[in-house]
């Protein structure tokens, strides 16, 4: 299969014997591709070719290792543009945040590359003059990673390049609705030089490929990004061989303005951070909390920006709301929704199915959302932006940590002191401070609670893909 300059059947994609399965674009239904359907007998041998290669890539000096993810950085900003175009056909996102997925997944491959050479050791000091104590950090062998669609491109780089780098082989599923943006990562990680075995790709049913990856004694590390009701299930089908885990799941993010806050920034912010891919993002306020004093400001800010949102497809230029995936995401949208309505929300924008095709759901807004309500418990996964007034910020802090949740929250105001008091004191693993884009390479993201475990980027992200090993030196 051609995609631009990327032939996607050079990817290291395992090759099924169960059929193809089509990838739907899903601004119109059309196909826009076909994976193998892998079987379990095709996953096991993705497994046994992985842990056949990782004696060869992990013996590799690091600075080796790294030089081929610095030119897997290259290549990606070289293909920026197809890689955008496709994972907005599969996907359905606006092609600017594509282009800026695209720009993070290099962004990534760059940042590790480096770190590859940096998995320092450490000598401890000994109670005794005749020993000595040194710890080194060992990659932990063969990586299965399971990926969802939201992020197709950065999701997998996010795992890919720390893994790689620390010197593990992978094993990699795409979530099944945008599996061709990993297959063309694979392709270009051929490209860089990538040896053969150490990656794979095994698209297809997750009923028949999840049970090898997570029982195969094999496979040492399962790094699972998606919700948190599978990674609970994969959290316990991961038991039976004590697999080390990395679990990056769901969130509920709320979003907090004091009443000293840049009322416009906060609002602009706002509206940037909840309809980014439709609200499809685990980081993206769920909640919005706003202080009495300054509400109606805020309302009218954020309601301008709202209404200047277009639905319509990812590769016009002018839109900047994209569809939901699939049917299921939309029902749950109307779910919740239809639930804050009967509970007493009022509804001041939007609520409906969008004229701009089959799977849009226009950017709305609620207010006077009360703690009962689905919005307030769930993870909408969608445009509905949920706001509540508040008087006391203690009231909002007790909400925000009764949540099941703790990814990611956000606080906008002017008083450091109160900005930083409130954000430590809320059960979260990462808040942005007047600020939104907290997905950066070099910081550690990851969540609390029933949000994850592990975290994902930094310097902590490339150790967790590795294991100490002390030695005690007798001399
Ligand atoms: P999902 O339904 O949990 O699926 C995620 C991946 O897991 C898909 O590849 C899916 O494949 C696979 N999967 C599902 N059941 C499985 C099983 N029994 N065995 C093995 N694999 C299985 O999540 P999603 O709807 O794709 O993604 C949205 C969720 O991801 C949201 O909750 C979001 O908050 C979360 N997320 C978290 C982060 C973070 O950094 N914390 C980042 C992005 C997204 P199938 O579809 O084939 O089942």
């Amino acid at each position: 299969m051609e995609w631009g300059k990327l032939t996607l059947a050079g990817a290291a994609a395992t090759q099924g014997d169960g059929g193809w399965a089509p990838v739907d674009d899903p601004a119109n239904g059309k196909t826009v591709g076909y994976v193998r359907m892998c079987s379990a007998q095709d996953a096991g041998e993705a497994v046994a070719a992985a842990h056949g290669a990782f004696a060869d890539w992990s013996g590799q000096a690091p600075q080796a290792r790294g030089a081929i993810l610095r030119r897997l950085a290259g290549l990606i900003s070289e293909n920026s543009e197809d890689l955008a175009t496709l994972l907005t056909a599969e996907q359905g996102k606006p092609l600017a945040e594509a282009r800026a997925e695209v720009a993070s997944a290099a962004g990534y491959f760059d940042f590790f590359a480096e770190e590859a050479r940096r998995v320092n050791g450490e000598i401890i000091a000994s109670p005794r003059t005749d020993s000595r104590i040194l710890v080194m950090h060992k990659p932990v062998g063969v990586v299965a990673a399971i990926t969802p669609w939201n992020f197709p491109v950065s999701m997998v780089a996010r795992k890919l390049a720390p893994a790689l780098a620390a010197g593990c082989t992978v094993v990699l599923k795409p979530a099944p609705q945008t599996p061709l943006s990993a297959l063309g990562l694979a392709a270009l990680c051929r490209m860089a030089g990538l040896p053969d075995g150490v990656l794979h790709v095994v698209t297809g049913n997750a009923a028949t490929i999840g049970p090898v990856l997570t029982q195969d004694p094999r496979v040492a590390f399962l790094s699972f990004t998606g919700s948190t009701a599978t990674g609970r299930l994969l959290y316990g089908q991961c038991a039976s061989t004590i697999k080390k885990l990395g679990l990056e799941l769901g969130g509920h993010a709320p979003f907090i303005v004091l009443p000293d806050a840049d009322i416009d920034k906060a609002a602009t912010l706002a509206v940037a951070a909840k309809f980014r891919n439709a609200g499809q993002t685990c980081v993206c306020p769920n909640r919005f909390f706003v202080h009495e004093a300054v509400y109606d400001d805020f309302l009218t800010r954020f309601l301008r920006e709202v209404d200047r949102l277009v639905s319509g497809d990812g590769r016009d230029a002018a839109s900047t709301l994209a569809p939901l995936i699939d049917e299921p995401a939309l029902a749950k949208v109307e779910r919740h929704v239809a639930d804050a309505v009967a509970r007493g929300a009022k509804l001041t924008r939007g609520g409906r199915r969008a004229a701009a095709g089959r799977t849009w759901y226009e950017a709305t807004v609620l207010e006077n959302v009360g703690p009962d309500m689905l919005v307030s418990c769930e993870e909408t996964f969608g445009p509905v932006a949920a706001l509540t007034k508040f008087t006391e910020v203690d009231d909002v802090r007790g909400s925000v940590n009764a949540s099941q949740y703790g990814l990611a929250g956000y606080v906008f105001g002017r008083d450091i002191s109160t900005v930083l008091k409130t954000a430590e004191s809320l059960d979260l693993g990462m808040v942005g401070i007047n600020a939104i884009h907290l997905g950066l390479e070099m910081a550690p993201i990851g969540g609390v609670k029933q949000s994850g475990l592990g975290r994902e980027g930094g310097h902590a992200g490339i150790l967790d893909y590795c294991e100490p090993q002390y030695l005690l030196v007798g001399l």
